[in-house]
């Protein structure tokens, strides 16, 4: 109930005919919720516009109807909250609900470089995450590409230990869904 997603998508608006990465199969399994028992984590790896949002809440929505409680961040929002955490009520009591979920979804990890402060502070977190909740992590940088995003080579590499330690990578390579969908304001000819 803690949520917050940006909008609401469910499995069944999930269109596979483009997925070429994604079967059916894994799909309902995703569905079924077991990696979230056993707490595995998901990596959805891919270019904007491919559906690793969209996917990310549908499950988070899945994981609340069962009664697991689920936030959703954004790597930005998460850092601010982090650096706000010793002054900010708010940020306190966000990130104690992140830190109490069972689902913690980061959408858009890597998407601007973090300092060594931000990403000592992300690894804390991590790190208390670690073996206790599931997390679904989105990027458009592939993990080879996070160590110089997160700066610290060292924190780099025990950050991505523990995420990918017990984690199920999803390639969302596919050409743009928003492109292909879009609607064209010209008339065909
Ligand atoms: P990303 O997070 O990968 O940048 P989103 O998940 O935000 O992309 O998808 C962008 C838009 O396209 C959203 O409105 C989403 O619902 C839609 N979309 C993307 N992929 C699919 C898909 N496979 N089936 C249905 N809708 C999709
Ligand atoms: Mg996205």
């Amino acid at each position: 109930k803690w949520a917050k997603f940006p909008y609401h998508k469910t499995l069944t608006e999930f269109d596979l005919s483009d997925q070429t990465s994604l079967s059916k199969r894994q799909l309902t399994q995703l569905q079924e919720l077991t990696w979230l028992e056993q707490q595995y984590n998901l990596i959805f790896l891919g270019p904007s516009g491919v559906g690793k949002t969209h996917l990310s809440i549908a499950l988070g929505m899945e994981a609340i109807q069962k009664g697991f409680q689920v936030t959703f961040v954004t790597m930005g929002e998460l850092l601010s909250l982090l650096k706000t955490e010793e002054f900010t009520r708010k940020s306190q009591v966000q990130l104690n609900r992140i830190r109490a979920s069972d689902l913690v979804i980061i959408d858009d990890l890597m998407y601007m470089a973090m300092d060594q402060r931000e990403a000592t502070l992300f690894f804390h977190l991590i790190n208390h995450l670690y073996e206790r909740s599931s997390i679904i992590l989105t990027s458009n940088k592939s993990p080879d590409q996070w160590g110089e995003l997160l700066g610290d080579e060292g924190v780099a590499m025990a950050i991505l230990d523990r995420i990918l330690h017990r984690a199920e990578v999803v390639h969302m390579n596919e050409a743009s869904y928003r492109m292909k969908h879009r609607q064209s304001m010209f008339v065909s000819e």
